[in-house]
């Protein structure tokens, strides 16, 4: 068990306010909601402000992309609930199994920002910025100020790959890697370039689904161009995040070359029902995307209210295989500190 220190986090707010020449996806960023209650009255919800921490550890943000594709009116649209702070994050009763570093991420850090806990691969965690703040991360508590690989850490990162040729797969976290823009993004992607043993480049983000225009013609050139085989894990929980817009951008990846996969959390209230995950497969597939990994909740401090229970999530488990060609059926992940491996959830 991790020891329940408290420790400085987090992710920096999403970006500066100037907007002189900048993509759009930029200003959208610069322009996205900080406040829950601004998020209330967006939906016209001011009558459930009593529900809200205006003042969260873990700071409210939200993209207009985002925000669009909830429903006005109600407090339990699926999206909504992933981005709202409610006041029951800090009721010690329901957090009491909570820590601060559930899946053991500093005890994996070899330089800073460089992650090394599974047999062939590595993280850098380049950013602490994303453009929503999902209630459940695992790194709500993360320090990023002093444990991302800024651009005066990427040699010692670049040093430890070099003692380790078996790693060839890179993934690059955060935080955000895509909040990055695609000057930072290529000039990175070239030094990992030249570590000869990388074969694979692999990108975890959640901006083709909350802020799409991301994914714009430079990024798709760069992408294109690397020497490295490139795999884009996104992050979705439900259909409903995946409409028009995001689904021609994730063909634009796909048409690039590259493999696109998705990654879900288990979430009570959002999409702990079958009948959810199901759609959400068969739309990932109509966005040539595939469902890769499902994960239990990572046990973090303030999103113990999502926990669903091993024994439910078999049961539902259980139906997605009854009902989905098993291409379409994510694998359900545990992610335990320390092991080298995501640990398949088979049986109860
Ligand atoms: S986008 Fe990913 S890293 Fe950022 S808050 Fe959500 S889960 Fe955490």
């Amino acid at each position: 068990m991790q020891s329940h220190v408290k420790i400085i986090r987090k992710h920096t707010e999403p970006a500066s306010t100037s907007t002189v020449s900048k993509p759009n996806w930029k200003k959208e960023l610069a322009n996205a909601t900080t406040s829950a209650s601004r998020l209330l009255k967006k939906l016209q919800l001011e009558s459930q402000l009593p529900l809200i921490d205006e003042r969260p550890d873990f700071s409210c943000v939200a993209t207009d992309s985002y925000i669009s594709k909830m429903q006005i009116g109600d407090i339990n649209d699926p999206l909504l609930r992933q981005v709202l702070p409610l006041s029951e994050e800090k009721h010690s009763h329901i957090q009491s199994d909570g820590i601060y570093d559930p899946v053991g991420d500093m005890a994996a850090m070899t330089s800073p920002g460089l992650l090394h806990k599974y047999n062939g691969r590595a993280l850098l965690i380049t950013t602490g910025a994303c453009a929503i703040h999902c209630r459940y991360c695992f790194r709500r508590h993360y320090p990023y100020q002093h444990s991302s690989c800024k651009s005066n850490d990427l040699d010692a990162a670049l040093e430890y790959l070099g003692l380790h040729p078996e790693i060839d797969e890179i993934i690059l976290s955060g935080g955000d890697p895509l909040v990055m823009v695609n000057d930072k993004l290529s000039s990175l992607i070239q030094q990992l370039e030249s570590a000869p043993n990388l074969s694979t480049l692999r990108i975890h983000s959640r901006l083709p689904v909350v802020l799409p225009d991301r994914i714009d013609e430079g990024l798709l050139e760069l992408l294109q161009t690397s020497r490295l085989q490139i795999v884009m894990v996104i992050h979705s929980n439900h259909a409903n995040e995946l409409q028009h817009n995001e689904q021609s951008k994730l063909h634009l990846l796909h048409a690039a070359g590259i493999t696109v996969l998705n990654q879900s959390v288990l979430l009570k209230g959002i999409n702990d029902d079958a009948e959810t995950l199901i759609t959400l497969s068969k739309r990932l597939l109509q966005c040539n995307t595939l469902p890769y990994y499902l994960h239990l909740l990572d046990p973090v401090d303030g999103a113990m209210h999502f926990d669903v229970s091993r024994q439910n999530a078999m049961h539902i488990m259980t139906k997605l295989q009854q009902q989905l060609p098993g291409y379409l059926v994510p694998k359900l992940v545990q992610e335990i500190a320390g092991k080298q491996a995501k640990t398949a959830i088979f049986d109860i």
